[in-house]
């Protein structure tokens, strides 16, 4: 806000309320003397005009408070009032420090901060931190300036562990927060540690975002080195300040112009610990080389915005969309056989045919879009607010119809098309240059797919696919590296609840994500076709462990469907079984109802050679599938396992109670097991006792354990 601004506003309050000036300044007083810092407020000579009571304490002077608890009462006079303060009396050290930061303030015209000898206060050795900010007139010139000081946080620091700028915490959020001036305070390297809201709105970045920054992050890359060797000669002692005209880079590439002012925070050895940073914006003073900006920031030949300008626009739809919930879209588009066009025409035509197509995009979008130019004969269009894929290809379409009226030539008639790439962002801390290559990845796929159209990429299933492929590559190194394990879970009779079995069930130890679920990997290997191997591993480390085991029950593997559907399972479980010993017939495999009912004539054959081998077959998951039970009577199984879902209806919904008691009967009927799973409950264990169910699986039995022979529960 211009000075004159802030005079307008402040009579205007003032008048507003009414208040006169002796009241007002009365109030100041009440305020002042209620901030937990000490105050002082000098003129340019150095004279103490005003002084809380803090300073006073701190100073070792002390000086009336003032009567806080009832407002109405008048405020005592003090000496500040009707003349300057004697400091005669107080601390000569702490006045001389005092002084040394308010003359360099006075002096620079720019905020200074240091730090006192220690004193004591309140019966601690501590640290003032003194920090004074110079008052200017209208000429710029200081004319006061005000000083806060504020015992230190700690109360000697160590020579590593630099003082906070603190007491700094009030002093830094109530000046910092409401600048108008960009201010930070930096470590000696530059890197941000605390940066005010100002600062943040001027280059575009969250105070996160900056405190994962460096001065020189944010300053042009062309003058990062004249920065850097300045700042070190500020930190060596070589120069009290430093000051510089600079061009700053914020979010997404954009520029402003600024001046930035750099002084150290020493500490009471006068070694520099951190630095204050100060940048003014001073964009408004380049607006003579308006033109310069507005070159760098715009395509020369279409005037639209070019690729910095159209990453900061699609920052700032981002930002929005935090809000609104809704997506942005970033549309690139790409100029169909454009070399043919310039081969032939000549480069001249050529930048016309560009110019037109420009004006086409950008005349084809509603307002608040923006088109932009990217280089060559790509064009990019970002859309705020789009709710889906469609909107966004509706954008698409408007522009491709756009570009494809008749263009007239040197006499000739072009239909120019355009290949579009869509990109939609996932959420709204996107990266927009992740969004801008998304969308470049969209157009290639446009243009093999014929050109003349548009495409998309949806970010999030991008990523999902990527992490998918992650995924894929770890689950093939670990089932080489031995990353697989087996747990096994008992399969008990009911009645005696002797274990008959054992079921396999792999999970994945990854060396950073822990133990792993099937269900987190399973999909995955099925769809690579990873499962073939992992089957393998599974079948081959569960038939050794129960080979080695004296434990007379059988052991249950599950096979997938995409095992059964390649040749060479029994072959497999044929070699496996002769390598370990185990008696084929204390093997079980725990095929799902799908592949049962699908069962390709290969796979039927497969079943049927495992099943000459002695190897069972049980159904695994049963009623959840298609519950067809034709197979039940063609396939030699020789159990079903009842799905967990009806296990958990058990004696609360009837139609779980009445479905698990006809399965029994289905079972007996067919002279086939039938083994009830998930049982966690007494209750249910009791029920199914009851309904004839003779064989359980469930955590009441026993959870999956990575020993075989652990004894149920
Ligand atoms: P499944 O074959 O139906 O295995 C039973 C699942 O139910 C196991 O989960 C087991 O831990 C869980 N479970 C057992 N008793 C209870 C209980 O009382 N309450 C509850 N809530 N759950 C119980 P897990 O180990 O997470 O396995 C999930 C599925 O992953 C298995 O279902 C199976 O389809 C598949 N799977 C596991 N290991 C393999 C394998 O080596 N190969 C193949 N192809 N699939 C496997
Ligand atoms: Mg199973
Ligand atoms: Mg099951």
């Amino acid at each position: 806000m211009p000075r004159g601004e802030v005079r307008r506003a402040r009579r205007v309050r003032h008048d507003r309320a009414g208040v006169s000036v002796a009241e007002s300044q009365a109030r100041h007083r009440v305020l002042l003397s209620a901030l937990p810092d000490g105050v002082l407020l000098q003129d340019a000579d150095g004279t103490v005009l005003l002084a809380n009571p803090r300073a006073g304490h701190l100073l070792g002077l002390p000086l009336p408070t003032p009567e806080l608890s009832r407002p109405n009462v008048p405020v005592p006079r003090r000496a500040g009032e009707t003349g300057p303060i004697d400091l005669s009396r107080a601390r000569p050290a702490l006045v001389a420090g005092v002084d040394r930061i308010s003359a360099a303030a006075l002096r620079t015209g720019q905020m200074q901060s240091g730090f006192t000898d220690p004193v004591l206060v309140d019966g601690q050795s501590r640290l003032l931190q003194v920090t004074s900010i110079p008052l200017l007139g209208d000429d710029g010139l200081a004319r006061a300036v005000a000083t806060s000081i504020s015992p230190a946080e700690d109360p000697a620091p160590a020579p590593d562990t630099p003082p906070h700028p603190a007491g700094g915490e009030d002093i830094f959020r109530r000046t910092m927060q409401h600048s108008p001036i960009g201010i930070a305070v930096t470590a000696l390297n530059g890197r941000f540690l605390r940066v005010n809201r100002t600062l943040c709105r001027m280059l575009g970045f969250r105070a996160d975002e900056l405190q994962a920054r460096t001065l020189s992050d944010v300053v042009h890359p062309k003058d990062v080195d004249v920065l850097r060797a300045r700042l070190a000669g500020l930190v060596s002692g070589d120069a009290d300040t430093l000051r510089l005209e600079r061009r700053f880079v914020g979010h997404g590439g954009m520029h402003l112009w600024g001046t930035l002012v750099v002084t150290p925070i020493r500490d009471s050895a006068s070694h520099p610990v951190q630095l204050v940073v100060q940048v003014e914006d001073r964009s408004d003073l380049y607006q003579a080389q308006g033109l310069m900006t507005h070159m760098t920031l715009h395509d020369r030949l279409t005037g639209l915005p070019s690729r910095p300008l159209v990453l900061d626009r699609i920052q700032k739809a981002l930002d929005r969309t935090r809000r609104s919930g809704l997506r942005v879209a970033v549309l690139q588009c790409d100029v169909d056989h454009f070399r043919v066009v310039n081969d032939n025409a000549g480069y001249e035509d050529g930048d016309e045919v560009l110019a037109e197509i420009g004006r086409r995009v950008a005349g084809a979008l509603r307002a608040g879009d923006t088109a932009g130019r990217l280089g060559g004969d790509e064009f990019v269009v970002v859309c705020d607010d789009v709710t889906d894929e469609e909107e966004a290809g509706a954008v698409a379409d408007r522009v491709r119809a756009a570009v494809n009226e008749p263009l007239i030539l040197g006499g000739r008639t072009l239909r120019p098309t355009v290949s579009v790439g869509i990109a939609l962002s996932g959420d709204p801390a996107g990266d927009p240059l992740l969004l801008l290559r998304d969308a470049e990845m969209a157009t290639y796929q446009a243009k093999s797919r014929g050109r003349d159209r548009w495409d998309t990429v949806d970010t999030s299933q991008r990523r999902a696919a990527a992490e998918r492929l992650d995924l894929e590559h770890e689950l093939r190194a670990a089932i080489v590296d031995d990353e697989l394990e087996l747990h096994f879970q008992p399969i008990v009779g009911l009645s005696g609840r002797r274990v008959i079995g054992r079921e396999a069930l792999v999970r994945w130890r990854h060396p950073a994500r822990g133990l792993m679920p099937p269900i987190t990997f399973l999909p995955v290997a099925e769809e690579s076709g990873l499962i073939v191997d992992l089957g393998a591993w599974v079948l081959r480390a569960a038939v050794r462990a129960a080979a080695s085991s004296p434990d007379p029950g059988y052991v249950a593997v599950n096979v997938s469907p995409n095992q059964m559907i390649r040749p060479g399972l029994s072959d497999q479980v044929e070699q496996i079984l002769r390598e370990s010993g185990l008696p084929p017939g204390k093997l079980v495999l725990e095929l799902t109802e799908s592949v049962m009912l699908s069962a390709a004539p290969a796979a039927r054959q497969e079943i049927e050679r495992l099943h000459a081998l002695g190897v069972r077959i049980v159904v695994d998951d049963f009623g959840t599938g298609f519950s067809a039970l034709s197979y039940l009577r063609d396939l030699p199984v020789s159990g079903i396992k009842v799905d967990r879902s009806f296990t958990s209806g058990l004696g609360e919904d009837p139609q779980c109670d009445r479905i698990v008691e006809a399965l029994i009967g289905l079972g007996n009927g067919l002279g086939i097991d039938v083994i009830v799973e998930g049982v966690e409950t007494e209750q249910q264990s009791a029920l199914l006792a009851g309904i004839g169910v003779q064989h359980a699986q469930g955590y009441l039995f026993g959870r999956p354990s990575p020993k075989y022979e652990l004894q149920p529960a």
